[in-house]
């Protein structure tokens, strides 16, 4: 099997890791509703890439409205 030929000491080791770093995500605004979101992303909030529609958002929040209306809830007390 494969073996290093010598121990690599502390120092040259943690030199080494220096250049290891996490990068920043790369952050632009929406086109259509300015909120920051990820590049190549879908927008979370309005569901759009490049200025079109891919998910509507609307849809989705008045489904979710339906279901859970502050009226249906009962609390057990
Ligand atoms: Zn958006």
């Amino acid at each position: 099997m494969a073996h290093p030929k010598s121990r690599i000491s502390k120092q040259r080791k943690r030199k080494r890791r220096t250049h290891y770093k996490a990068e920043t995500p790369h952050v632009v605004i929406c086109r259509s509703c300015g909120n920051p979101v990820q590049r190549h992303r879908i927008c979370d909030a309005c569901g759009s890439y490049r200025g079109r529609t891919i998910i509507n958002k609307a849809e989705d929040i008045e489904v979710e409205d339906i279901d859970n209306t502050i009226d249906d809830v009962k609390v057990e007390d």
